[in-house]
C-alpha cells in the first residue's frame, strides 16, 4: 500500500503531464486536496509532503479538523452543497466557497463575512449536465448571479465549478468541461477576475485540464476510498 506522500507525487505527476501535453504552463494547475471524512492526521501528512490546498464537505467534520489544526498555515475550501442555516460558520472558518449556487447563499455569506478578514473567495456553481444534479446554477441563470456576487463586498467572485455527470468516456469528460470554459469565456468580460475553473477530480482530471481546469479537486486518488 502506498502511503500518503507517494500518492500525492502520483497525482502530481498525472497534473504535470497533463499541464505538458495541454501545452499549458507548468505549475497553472493547483492541486486541490479533498479532504472530506478523512481525519486530521491525514490533512498533517499531507501538508507535510507540500499541499497547503484542503477541500471539505461537511461543515461540522471541517471545523473539527480545522481545529485540530490550527497550527499549519492551510487554505480551507468549502466544496459541498450549503444550506443557508449553515453559512454563517463558513463565512467565519473557511477562505474560499466553490459551491455558490443561489442569491440568497452569496448574500449571507457576504454579510456574515467578519469585518476583519479577506473577502471570502468564491466560485460560482454551475450545472452543467442539467439532467444530472439539483446543485449549481443554470447557464441561464448564471450572468445574474455573478452580476450580485461582484457586487457584494464580503465576497470576491473568484471562478467556476463544475461537478459534471459521471462519464469513463473521455471524449464527454472533455465536452462538459468545455461547456465551462465556453461559460467563463462568456463572463470574463464582464468579470475579469473571474480566472479560477474548478473542475477534475480523481479520475477525470487529465480532461479538465485539457480544458482549462486551474484547480483539480481530489479525493480517492490521494487518500483513498471513502466509507
Ligand atoms: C468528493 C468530492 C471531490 C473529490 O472526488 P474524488 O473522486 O474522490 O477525487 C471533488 N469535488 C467535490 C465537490 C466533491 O464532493
Amino acid at each position: 500500500m502506498s502511503t500518503i506522500s507517494e500518492r500525492i507525487q502520483q497525482a502530481q505527476n498525472r497534473i504535470q503531464q497533463a499541464t505538458a501535453e495541454a501545452k499549458r504552463p507548468e505549475g497553472s494547475v493547483t492541486l486541490l486536496a479533498v479532504s472530506k471524512t478523512k481525519p486530521a492526521e491525514m490533512v498533517r501528512e499531507a501538508h507535510q509532503a507540500g499541499l497547503s490546498h484542503f477541500g471539505e464537505n461537511y461543515l461540522q467534520d471541517a471545523l473539527d479538523k480545522m481545529a485540530q489544526l490550527a497550527d499549519l498555515p492551510l487554505t480551507w475550501h468549502f466544496i459541498g452543497p450549503l444550506q443557508s442555516n449553515k453559512t454563517r460558520p463558513v463565512a467565519e472558518h473557511f477562505h474560499w466557497v466553490h459551491s455558490v449556487d443561489r442569491d440568497k447563499i452569496a448574500q449571507r455569506l457576504s454579510d456574515q463575512r467578519p469585518a476583519g478578514m479577506a473577502p471570502l473567495n468564491v466560485c460560482l456553481q454551475v450545472n452543467i449536465s442539467a439532467e444530472q444534479s439539483k446543485s449549481g446554477v443554470t447557464p441561464e441563470q448564471l450572468p445574474a448571479l455573478a452580476e450580485l456576487v461582484e457586487q457584494l463586498p464580503g465576497l470576491n467572485l473568484r471562478g467556476l465549478m463544475a461537478i459534471p455527470a459521471a462519464s469513463d468516456d473521455p471524449a464527454e469528460q472533455r465536452q462538459a468541461f468545455a461547456r465551462l470554459r465556453a461559460l467563463q469565456q462568456q463572463l470574463l468580460v464582464k468579470h475579469p477576475g473571474l480566472t479560477t475553473l474548478s473542475m477534475g477530480m480523481s479520475n477525470d482530471l487529465e480532461a479538465a485540464i485539457y480544458e482549462g481546469s486551474t484547480m483539480v479537486r481530489i479525493g480517492t486518488a490521494l487518500f483513498g476510498a471513502r466509507d
